[in-house]
Formats: C-alpha cells, structure tokens, sequence
C-alpha cells in the first residue's frame, strides 16, 4: 500500500479501534480491525525458534502436537561462531518457521551485553562486545525480516541482570550507554532496519524502559529515525501517560486483565476526556500500519512461510559445528583415536538431557533434540562401546520457570511477582546424598574399565534462566569434585561443558587434557558435539565472552555493583569484559575470541594502506596473510583490535574493530583484506555528546583472540 492509502486507513479508525491495536488482548496478539482488513499482530518468542502455543488468555500450553518446531542453536552458539553469514542463515530459517506457524513478529533477537558471567539470560544474547553483536545481528535480523515476519530486538536498554530485573534502576554514564550498551540496538535500526523493538522491565535512569522518554523517543526515533513498532516486555508498563508520551506503541503483559492495561481503557479515557490528545495514539498507530504494510499483512502478497523443513536442519547442524569452542587439547588427545578407544563411558547429566524445554520465554518444544549421549553414540558407530552413566543428579531443585511441579498455575504468569524468587522444590537432602553418592561411585568404578572417558557436565536452564541469576561461577551438583576424580580414574578423559555462560574451571582444568565449550546448539547440538569429538568437523568456534576466573574478577563484581540493590551503578563504565580484563592485566581462564583447532595457522605480511581522507567510507586497508600449517582443513577468525594511544582520553587497550573467518585446506594461505572505517577509532565525547576521532597514533593489532596478538603496526590519524 501507498503512505496515502496507509494514512487515509488510519482516518477510518474509531478511537476505540486504535486503542485496541496498541495492547494486548491475548498474551501475545493485539486486536485486528476486521471491517476495515487490519488483522489482529500476533508475536511469539522467541530467539531459539518459535515458542509453543498457549491458552489465548491462559498460561497452559495448548498441547496439541501441531506446535512441534525446530530448535536453534542460542545466540550465544551463534555469536561463538564469528560467522555473519551463519546469522543470516539462521535468521532464514527463524523467520520461516514464525512466518510458518502464522506468526507477524518474532521476539528475538536478544543482544544485552554480558555485563556479568552470572546473569541468568546470558545465553539469549551475544557475548560481551559491541562490534561482534552488531556484526552478527543485522544478518540475523535481515534474514528473519526476509520472511515477512518482524524482528523484535530486545531488551533495550541495559536489562543486564535479572534479579530485580522488574524495578532495578541503573544508572550508567552516557559514554558507556553510546560505547557498550547501544551499539548493537543502534546497528540494528540503522543498518537492519528492525522493524520492532522490544522495551527493557528496568528502569534507565529512574524511568522505566518501556516509557522511557530519552530511550524511545530521543535516542530512539529521533536520532537513529526508527520508523518500526516498539513494544513493551510482558508487563514492563506502569503508567499510561508515560507509556501514551514516551514512545512506546504496543503494551503486552501477562495477565488477563486485558481492558485493564494502561493503554487499554485507562487510555481510552484519558484521551476521550482530553488528557491525551489522540495524535498521540495515530502516531503509534502509523507505526503499527507501516510495519504491517512492509510485511504484506495488508495486501495478500505474504510468504507463507514452513516450520519443521528438513532442509534447514544442515543449516541449524552448521552453526552448531561452528559454535563449538576447543579450549585445550594437551597431547592431541582430540580427536578421539577409533583404534584406541574401544570402550567409551560418557558421563554427566548434560550428555542425557534435552535442554529445549527450558530457560523461561526462550523455551521451545523441539521437533527433536539430539542430545550428546545420542550424538557420541551416532559418531562412534557400531564398533565402539559406547556407556553411560550419569555421574549426579541434577533433577533435585527446579526454579519457577523450569520446575514442570511447581510450574502448573506458575512460570509466566505469575513471573510479575516471582521474580528473583530461588528455588521452589527442593528434594530431601539426605536421599539426595545418598543418590549421588551412589552416581558417582558408579561412574568412576565404570572410568577406571573405559579406555575413554567424555565427560558432559556444565549447566543446565536451572541454572541459566529467565528471572534469576547464578550466585556464582562455580559448576552446580558438586561436579568438581567428581571431575577430579574423574581424571583420577582415567587420565583419557574429555571435558566437554553445556553451558550458556562461562563457569569456573580453574579447579580441573590444569589435570584435564582436553575441553571443549558447546553452547545450547539447537536440535542438532548433540551432532555436532559427536562429531567434533570424533574429528569429523574441525572445530573453529570462538569465545564471543571472556571466562574470567571466578566471578569476582568482573569489573561489575569487583565495584560491588553486580547485581546491586534497587540502583545499580555501572561506575566501571566502558570497561565491560575483556576491554576491562586485558587492559587491568587480569588473569583469565580464557580470553575473548579464543579458541583452537586440530590444526594451526600462522599470520604474517601485515600492510596497512590508507584508502582515503578520513571520513565516513572506507579509509584504511588491512591485508595480511593466514597459512594452515597443520594436516587438516580448518577455519580461523582472524580478529583485529584498535589500540587507541590517547593521552587525554581514558580508552580501553583493545577494541575489536573487524574479524574474518578464513578456511584453508592444509599448507593452503590465503590474503584476507579488513577494512577500517572512521567508526573504528572513535571515542563518546561526554561534553560535545558526539563520536569523535582524536589525532594520533592507534595499534593495530591482530591475532587470534584479544591476547594473542601476532602481528602489530601503528596507524597515524591527523585530520
Ligand atoms: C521476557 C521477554 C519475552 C516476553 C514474552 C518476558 O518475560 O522478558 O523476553 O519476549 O516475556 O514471553
């Protein structure tokens, strides 16, 4: 449709019409208008495929069997595989299931910066740093949006914690906002052209993010010119006037008391009785008419869209290989030697568990899940033994979110009241002992026997969940004590973690020759474990987050200000993750951007040519070459940090500035060019509220990860 045909719709609209289209009158859809052919916008979560249905009015899931759907890998396995086009693809298929299961909007993708290893939702989102979220979410975003469906980023802004997450107010200096905080929402306005956003629960300097002024209609709409629909998080609104003036078009909770909203009757009375004028109310209204005009919900030339398509399951076992991180490998122990390894125990709860149902809204109820018990045992094939055992017992507490028991009149709908609320069940401790005892004596008498032993522990989405967050790194169900005596019993064994943020390793991870990091990778994430593990896919992912080594070493831990108490204060600024950790000389785990292959590579021939003067466009080029040195293929992310040399202003050591992910067949070498733009050495100016370039020198430096750094030059800036 034409703007004017859009417009001269909005004109038939009654009041009460539009009113119903700015909330909800379901838990996930608002109201059509069917005499003038606007349909009602229906959303579903959420980031690892489209949710399962529920009660229109209810939270029961509907339990039929035609809500079955693909299961992605999380955006944390995304962002570990440093591939744009892997965004892409993976936002295809996200946007055809939607599109598939009748769905207008997709409420995904989540890119809150990891502030903390701790933060329950972690593994919804991207890792700790600006450039790599922002390179990966507009693929991600363009391909959802290719489908007809809408993206809905979310949260903005600064959700980086979820105790208190409903009322915590953080205050946050404007160069970390703009630096940190920002960037990836900002790329994915301007360069996606997201056609939703989605509200944070907290508050923004004393406002709540979903009526933020400063966030929404300036920041927002203002200066990135958002022309899409922002939409409040389940129940993130508290005030009709605000919500009405601040910016926000569509409100949604999770109660039922849909009349009852701020902007549903409160609103409409406000604006009949001249409170609110009503171009306040059209103003949101062209949003929602221009979004659905660009999806084709107003003319009949929609995608239909096709959830469950087996094509897409190489695309969904792709990011998953690539997601996987091999942190150390001591001796080559990987990949696992056929000949030598005829009897493989397998241990830990992880290797045996189906991870899609849980972790609050991010919840799917897969099609299928390939677990890596099951993804081991299809790898090792049939002339390996393959055992197991489950080493503990993880199903001894549950969260409101992820406890099937204490789930039936719970989990969403009372997640308004519940929130930061721990465990709900908790089983008897005595049986509890006895029962692990029991486990663990088990598998170590089966380790001693097995000429392998692949450990798969970690966490699980008790631990990583919406609506609470990890007291501390350290692996739940006393998992350290059973790793060491592991690696007592069987000096083969292989560590392979789940997990959907760092844990804390250092207790094993000197005895231990081999882990590898796998994420929540999606239905396929136990094939791809499998093969890894077996060398029929080289592993190439790298950490998007650093592991520090415990969590007190986070800068927002070590200032007291993780998780805070009702104000949080991020006085550690832009030093967030490694930009904190590598230029304060912290001791880490492991660095950001690290991770090994069965082969190696080698870098060498760095020139830098300056393009052009220094403006917008490409300025500089950056060309060097890469050499698979070892005897296999493999991939590596060749990553490029700036090093600002600035004596005035405060900068961190390095900032990742551009990265390329290279595939060399063995001995092959190959010249990767990177471009660096104005962008790449600009600095938030607080006094002139402007991105700024500085005159001097900057390092380049590019390696490996952010501590690996094998080669260097220096760049001057004048002008
Ligand atoms: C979450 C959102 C989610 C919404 C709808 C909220 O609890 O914070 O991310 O999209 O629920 O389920």
């Amino acid at each position: 449709m034409k703007q004017t045909e859009l417009d001269e719709l909005l004109g038939k609209l009654t009041l009460e019409e539009k009113i119903g289209m700015i909330h909800g009158s379901g838990l996930f859809h608002t109201q059509g208008v069917d005499r003038l052919g606007i349909p009602p916008l229906y959303t579903s979560d959420g980031p690892m495929g489209c949710r399962m249905e529920y009660d229109d009015k209810k939270w029961f899931p509907i339990a039929y069997s035609n809500d079955y759907t693909s299961y992605l890998p999380s955006n944390t396995a995304l962002a570990a595989t440093w591939n744009p086009t892997l965004a892409y693809e993976t936002g295809k298929v996200l946007g055809k299931e939607a599109r598939g299961r009748g769905k207008d909007m997709i409420l995904a993708p989540g890119i809150n910066v990891q502030r903390s290893p701790l933060c329950g939702r972690n593994f919804e989102y991207m890792g700790e740093d600006p450039y790599l979220i922002s390179q990966m979410v507009v693929p991600l975003i363009k391909g959802i949006e290719e489908q007809d469906v809408s993206a809905c980023v979310k949260h903005f802004a600064v959700n980086n914690q979820e105790t208190k997450r409903l009322e915590v107010d953080v205050e946050v200096d404007e160069r970390a906002l703009r630096e940190i905080y920002f960037p990836g929402f900002e790329a994915a306005v301007k360069e996606a052209k997201v056609k939703s956003i989605m509200g944070a629960y907290n508050r923004l300097r004393g406002q709540f993010c979903c009526h933020n002024d400063y966030l929404l209609n300036k920041v927002l709409r203002e200066e990135w010119g958002f022309e899409g629909i922002t939409i409040s998080d389940w129940g993130g609104v508290h005030d009709t006037t605000e919500a009405a003036y601040h910016g926000l078009d569509i409100e949604m909770s999770v109660t039922d008391d849909f009349d009852e909203y701020f902007m549903a009757q409160p609103l409409l009375e406000k604006v009949q009785s001249g409170e609110i004028k009503e171009e306040v109310i059209d103003e949101k209204i062209r949003h929602i008419l221009y979004v659905m005009n660009e999806l084709h919900m107003l003319d009949g030339e929609r995608k239909a869209g096709a959830y469950n398509d087996f094509k897409d399951r190489e695309q969904l076992l792709q990011v998953a290989l690539e997601s996987i991180v091999l942190l150390k490998n001591q001796d080559q122990i990987l990949p696992i030697k056929r000949e030598k390894n005829k009897t493989i125990l397998v241990v830990g709860d992880n290797a045996n568990r189906r991870q899609a149902p849980g972790g609050g809204s991010a919840e799917i109820k897969a099609l299928y899940e390939v677990t890596p018990l099951l993804g081991i045992t299809m790898a090792a094939g049939g002339n390996m033994k393959v055992l197991y055992e489950p080493g503990y017992d993880a199903n001894t507490s549950g969260n409101i979110w992820d406890n099937p028991d204490a789930q039936s009149e719970a989990g969403q709908a009372t997640s308004l009241q519940d929130t930061g609320k721990k465990v709900v069940i908790e089983k008897d401790p005595e049986v509890v002992k006895a029962r692990n005892l029991l486990l663990k004596t088990r598998a170590i008498e089966a380790a001693k026997k097995a000429d392998m032993v692949i450990y798969v522990g970690g966490l699980n989405h008790i631990q990583d969940t919406e609506g609470q967050d990890r007291e501390n790194m350290k692996l739940p169900y006393d998992q350290e004590a059973l790793i060491l005596d592991l690696l007592d019993a069987n000096e083969n064994t292989v560590l392979a973690m789940v997990a959907g943020s760092p844990v804390d390793m250092t207790a094993f991870e000197k005895k231990a020759k081999a882990i590898v990091y796998s994420w929540y990778a999606g239905m396929e994430g136990g094939t791809a474990l499998g093969q890894v593990l077996f060398g029929e896919y080289n592993p190439c992912g790298k950490l998007p987050v650093t592991f520090p080594k415990s969590e007190q070493d986070c800068s927002a831990h070590n200032i007291g200000e993780f998780p805070g108490d009702d104000v949080v204060r991020y006085k550690e600024g832009i030093f967030v993750g490694y930009r904190y950790y590598d230029s304060y000389d912290v001791e880490v785990q492991y660095p950001f951007g690290f991770g090994l292959s069965y082969t190696t590579f080698v870098l060498s021939n760095l020139s830098l040519k300056e393009m052009k003067k220094l403006d917008d466009k490409k300025t500089f080029e950056i060309t060097l070459q890469v050499e698979n040195t070892g005897n296999q293929t493999g991939a590596e992310t060749v990553q490029l940090y700036v090093g600002a040399k600035s004596k005035e202003i405060e900068r961190a050591k390095k900032e990742l500035k551009a990265f390329q992910k290279v595939t060399l067949e063995p001995g092959e070498k190959k010249e990767v060019t990177l471009n660096l733009s104005k962008e790449a050495f600009r600095y938030y100016n607080v006094s002139t509220m402007q991105f700024e370039v500085e005159d001097g020198d900057y390092e380049i430096m590019v390696g490996t990860s952010v501590t690996n750094i094998m080669l260097t030059d220096i760049l001057q800036i004048k002008g």
